[in-house]
């Protein structure tokens, strides 16, 4: 995972002010010479450098909780790139506008920062670890969390470092510090028993000093009344380079004598999916986040890998499942014309998994029961972690539908009435795991048909999975569609154009209906189109209509689901007609606190 400013002849990676400085005064020093290096002091944060009169002038660039990047108080841009390219048409409240790249001279690479070389070591490590996870799996994990796991392993990175040395005493950090040559500077980083905030412990003319870190509410590190930092190893690395706050400039790690330590969690966190699933102990999946520690990931879940992941289990994997291994429970999860859907337990090998039944109410209807094994034999064929998945089929009283259970139901029903407890960013985030379970299904061309908030069940409300697959069809090897012989009853108001007109569905008209999803769960669950009736709905999206934009919906999102209603009427009758071709992969706004 390269610095996505990686390629620009500009950027200089991890380098400090002073480095900054001695490449611009080597550049010439011309007005509006300027380079571009990473911030030591916000994760994912980049500052530009720019001369103006013989001075240099250094302006940060944060990254913004929706993944944008901005000056303080400027424009948002989508990258650090972009934000280069607008600055250098308009100083809009720079010094100057950016006239001249500082080009990094010939053999110089964009410096490495301390964390740049672990990062992947640890984000692998970590999701092997807690999740017990290997091969596809692991890998899936890392890709679907990334921004997730990123901050978190970035929070921990000081675990891996050379001065850092977990829980000793003030008496024995001196000891330390003490111990072998005394030089100023030296210093080593130690977490405080009693309370388990940190504190930097720093010699300096044989005297040693003692700062307490602290912790505020938005969860940075500062020495008081110093610059905040986001991870503690930015903050060491930052006086490495500034004495802001303390005696003397960090220079020589006292190294911990156990390290390289294992990766140790905090004891905040989790240590396996038992003991995460824990968490979630509300009935009905709404459990308030944890205000420290981290808050559940999917892959905390029993669901996010295969009950069949366990090569014993697979041994056994069979379409038709025994009635004995199965209890089915009085109480109904939903209902509908087939019959209803109850809860339940199925009995493995090695564990028992909560399901979910959903049962034909009439066997004697032929057509209801070739229906269900369509579904079934559908469902067979999938496996991923944002899907429902099918355990089996049963075939007893009734012929039934075992599959994994996905206890807080509905999506729609889900977010209705929970304004005030469900944030956008955990929206964003449910939308961003459909999106990825219908790239699957694209991927594998298959079309879904009936992507709905109501198809969309959740585990918990930070782990939505697709469901209901009874539309679902495989699109031929060398269609690009699946076309319906007939219309039937159709879900209209989730429907592109040519669905209705052509009867042609495609991945596309996936995306169409995945931007009414998304507008169903940013307005938190209400129905779309209200007062039109289907046919009404067909006229008003032929006449350009299209739903409103939800209140407090942010730009990205709506520009987002607009653009997945784009319907260019120059195709009609040919191909299908609109752009996007696959589901986009909404941008995960990276959270605080997890
Ligand atoms: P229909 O074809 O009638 O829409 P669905 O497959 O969408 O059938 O299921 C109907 C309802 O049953 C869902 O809205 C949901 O409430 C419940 N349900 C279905 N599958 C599950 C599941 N795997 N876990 C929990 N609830 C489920
Ligand atoms: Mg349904």
């Amino acid at each position: 995972m390269r610095d996505v400013a990686f390629h620009l002849p500009f950027f200089y990676g991890s380098i400090s002010r002073f480095e900054a400085d001695e490449f611009l005064r080597l550049g010439g020093m011309t007005d509006g010479l300027f380079l571009l290096r990473v911030c030591l002091r916000n994760l994912g944060g980049y500052v530009l450098s720019l001369v103006f009169d013989q001075k240099t002038y250094h302006y940060s660039i944060e990254r913004q909780l929706n993944g944008t990047y901005a000056i303080a108080g400027g424009k948002p841009h989508c990258g650090p790139e972009e934000l280069c390219e607008y600055y250098s048409k308009d100083a809009d409240g720079l010094c100057f506008a950016l006239r001249k790249p500082c080009l990094r001279p010939a053999g110089v690479e964009p410096k490495p920062g301390v964390y740049d070389n672990i990062r992947e070591n640890m984000l692998r490590e970590y999701a092997r670890q807690t999740w017990n996870l290997e091969g596809d799996a692991l890998e899936q994990a890392i890709i679907s969390q990334a921004p997730q796991l990123q901050k978190l392993i970035a929070t921990m990175a000081h675990e891996k470092m050379g001065w850092y040395h977990g829980i000793i005493t003030r008496d024995e950090a001196e000891r330390r510090l003490y111990s072998g040559a005394q030089p100023d500077g030296k210093f080593l980083l130690r977490q405080r028993q009693e309370s388990g905030t940190y504190a930097l412990s720093l010699l300096y003319g044989k005297t040693a000093y003692h700062y307490r870190i602290e912790l505020d509410k938005s969860g940075k590190f500062s020495i008081p009344e110093g610059s905040k930092f986001d991870t503690l190893w930015q903050l060491v690395e930052y006086l490495k380079i500034k004495s802001d706050g303390v005696i003397f400039i960090l220079r020589e790690a006292c190294t911990n004598p156990n390290q390289p330590a294992d990766l140790v969690r905090p004891p905040s966190l989790p240590r396996n999916r038992q003991e995460a699933a824990s968490l979630t102990c509300n009935p009905d999946g709404y459990t308030p986040d944890p205000i420290e520690g981290r808050r559940m990931l999917p892959m905390d879940t029993e669901s996010y890998v295969s009950p069949y992941s366990d090569p014993e289990e697979l041994k056994e994997k069979k379409l038709y499942l025994k009635r004995e291994c199965l209890l089915i429970d009085e109480v109904e999860l939903g209902s509908g014309n087939f019959g209803s859907v109850k809860k339940g337990v199925y009995k493995m090998r090695k564990k028992q998994i909560d399901v979910a039944i959903k049962i034909l109410k009439n066997d004697n209807e032929n057509s209801l029961k070739e229906e269900l094994m369509k579904e079934a034999s559908f469902m067979q064929k999938l496996d991923n972690p944002y899907i429902v998945r099918m355990i089996g089929v049963c075939h007893a009283e009734h012929l039934m539908l075992v599959m994994e259970m996905a206890a807080a139901g509905p999506l729609n029903k889900f977010l209705s009435g929970r304004k005030e407890q469900i944030t956008i960013e955990t929206i964003v985030e449910l939308l961003h795991q459909v999106s990825m379970g219908m790239k699957y299904l694209e991927q594998n061309n298959f079309v879904h048909r009936d992507l709905a908030a109501r198809n969309v069940l959740l585990v918990n409300q930070h782990y939505a999975k697709i469901s209901d697959f009874g539309l679902s069809k495989a699109i031929g090897a060398n269609d690009s569609y699946y076309k319906a012989r007939t219309a039937g009853k159709w879900p209209v108001k989730w429907y592109a154009p040519e669905c209705i007109n052509y009867r042609k569905f495609s991945s596309k008209a996936d995306v169409w209906s995945f931007g009414v999803t998304m507008w169903e769960a940013l307005t938190f669950g209400q129905k779309p189109y209200k007062k039109m009736k289907g046919p009404e709905v067909v006229s008003f999206i032929e006449q350009g209509g299209r739903l409103d934009r939800p209140s407090d919906c942010p730009d990205e999102m709506h520009e987002l689901m607009q653009e997945c209603w784009t319907y260019n009427s120059k195709h009609i009758g040919g191909a299908l007609s609109h752009n996007k071709t696959i589901i986009p992969n909404i941008l995960l706004k990276p959270q605080r606190s997890f």
